[in-house]
């Protein structure tokens, strides 16, 4: 019999497929000893292990080509270098199992490499990732990392860093699954970038076996274990029925009478773009340049690398607005080279504008790098700050701006609660503000967005949440100037509705959300929205509010059918 699940459904649609786990990074075998009459048993398995890791690693090498397949050869060779093999013989021979001392033999080689200058330091990386294939393959667990896979699949994972994520070939990943991650962890973000479907804080999601055939129903949060052939055609059909619906609404984000509310795309880079305009995106209202930095945590791209992507996004919205955030390193998107090692409490540490404060090198050549992009273009490139505390951070940071000479609107993103707060402040040092309300619910609840079990506290129904959304957007009205939404709360389509109801003037969101989201705005006029706020915020709990305001809105739009 079918079984379900039940999770977090964090970005719509229907995904049908085998499971493939995200590997672990670090897996250490117990240190049980074994008697020596199985220590030959032990080195046969060891060499076996080894010779079908080289044997993989030089297949993909042929398959790669160029400089990966010089990267994957040498990776082969170390798997089987003779002083490393017969260390592990040794190992073995004295008590260990094959992937102890496997798992042993590789720590004291890598202490040797470490030591021994900056070239074979460098070469850490690529031993760890031959010795966690070894273990893993002696083990039967998953390769760590992203799974091999030549078929498209379903990503079970316990969460995905953004740092996973960039491995991902979007082409075969048809939807994730996590254990971790609340609604605006990186794994919901990443799936709204790629338009597939997932469900996060999946309880049991890491012990689903490999290769299970799955439904995930990314807008239910349930996820069918073996559903049956009809089931799954029936899926399919609901699916491709709804997305005909949504593919026929278009044009620019507005309320039934015709309040304009534009509707604008996240973006991690070029590569998002085509999904931005298929989608009718009508700009980019978060412009994540943190993607750009993951090729080399080491240090940054160049400047020329830099304006050479910043330029990808810009020409493709001739007119349109595009907002970029700077930098925002730190806590959960850290950088080698930016973030502290030895912070205690990382989210509530040096990140965000933080960190490009405390290295201006960073901050001035992103800025330089963002006004030579956009030189000659008809774009309206507006520039902002991530976690932006106060009006002494917006000040630094438009003169930041200024110094680059950058051509542009400054603004600064509201994800502390003393930003919401204090939003007039702000506003008298820069022009714009954007709600980031992944963040913000983060800080408001103390509930790191991170873990899954929190998710409740993540929810952005939360009424409190509502709250210090008003304030910022009331601070903005009253200063003229305008208050988006850049957080996941705007890909929430009736929650959208009610964001433009407290006086949110943009919504910005991963950009498959951008038809759901147009199309149920379009069915309320601007004082519905209002009333459906109202509704939500006169509530206690995240539940409360979405019932409240499903309840108003129903009533309206029953009445006008
Ligand atoms: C946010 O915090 O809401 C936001 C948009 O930024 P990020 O999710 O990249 O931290
Ligand atoms: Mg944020």
């Amino acid at each position: 019999m079918t079984k379900t699940l039940r999770g977090v459904g964090v970005s719509h649609g229907v995904a049908i497929g085998q499971v493939r786990h995200m590997g672990t990074a670090v897996l250490e075998p117990p240190a049980t000893q074994i008697p020596t009459a199985d220590a030959p048993r032990e080195q046969a398995r060891a060499q076996a292990a080894v010779e079908a890791v080289a044997a993989d690693l030089t297949a993909r090498g042929n398959l790669a080509g160029g400089e990966a397949q010089a990267v994957l050869e040498a990776q082969a060779l170390m798997a089987q270098d003779p002083e490393l093999m017969a260390d592990v013989s040794r190992r073995i021979a004295v008590g260990s199992s094959a992937e102890r001392g496997v798992y042993d033999a590789f720590a004291a080689y890598r202490a040797l490499l470490a030591s021994a200058g900056e070239y074979l330091a460098g070469r850490v990386a690529d031993l760890d990732d031959v010795r966690n294939r070894i273990v893993a393959r002696l083990m039967g667990v998953p390769m760590p990392g992203v799974p091999d896979s030549d078929e498209p699949y379903v990503l079970f994972a316990r969460d995905l860093a953004p740092a996973d994520t960039a491995l991902l070939d979007p082409t075969l990943v048809l939807g994730f699954v996590t254990e971790e991650g609340g609604p605006t962890s990186h794994s919901a973000i990443l799936a709204r970038a790629m338009g597939v479907p997932a469900v996060v804080a999946l309880p049991g999601a890491t012990e689903v076996a490999e290769g299970t055939v799955v439904a995930v129903d990314g807008s239910s949060g349930d996820v069918l274990l073996e559903p049956s052939q009809e089931k799954q055609d029936e899926l399919r059909a609901a699916a491709a029925e709804r997305k005909a619906a949504l593919a026929a609404s278009s044009g620019p984000g507005r309320t039934s009478d015709g309040h304009r509310v534009p509707l604008l795309a996240n973006v991690g880079g070029p590569a998002d773009v085509p999904a931005a305009l298929e989608n009718g995106a009508e700009g980019v209202g978060l412009f994540r340049t943190e993607f750009l930095f993951l090729d080399d945590s080491a240090k940054a791209p160049s400047e020329e690398k830099q304006v050479e992507a910043y330029r990808k996004v810009l020409e493709a919205f001739p007119e349109g607005r595009v907002v970029v955030r700077a930098l925002d390193a730190g806590a959960d998107k850290p950088l080698d080279f930016l973030t502290p090692a030895d912070e205690p409490n990382p989210a509530l540490g040096v990140r965000g504008l933080r960190t490009l404060l405390e290295n201006p090198e960073v901050m001035q050549t992103q800025l330089r790098a963002l006004a030579r992009a956009a030189e000659g273009l008809p774009v309206h490139l507006e520039v902002m700050a991530p976690m932006v505390a106060d009006r002494k951070d917006a000040k630094d940071f438009a003169e930041a701006c200024r110094r680059a000479g950058l051509d542009a609107k400054f603004g600064a993103m509201v994800e502390i609660p003393s930003a919401a707060l204090r939003a007039r402040a702000i506003l008298q040092e820069v022009e714009f503000l954007s709600l980031g309300t992944n963040d913000l619910a983060q800080y408001t609840f103390a509930a790191d967005r991170q873990v899954g079990a929190l998710a409740r506290l993540q929810d952005p129904w939360q009424p409190a949440l509502l709250d210090l959304i008003a304030s910022a957007a009331d601070a903005a009205q009253a200063e003229g100037k305008s208050c988006g939404v850049c957080g996941e709360a705007a890909s929430d389509p009736l929650l959208a509705v009610v964001l433009t109801g407290l006086g949110v003037t943009s919504l910005s969101m991963g950009a498959a959300s951008i038809p759901y989201v147009r199309s149920t705005l379009a069915k309320y006029t601007l004082a519905q929205c209002r009333r459906a706020a109202e509704a939500a915020r006169a509530t206690d709990s995240a539940e409360e509010a979405r019932a409240a305001a499903q309840q108003v809105l129903s009533g309206f739009y029953v009445q006008r059918c």
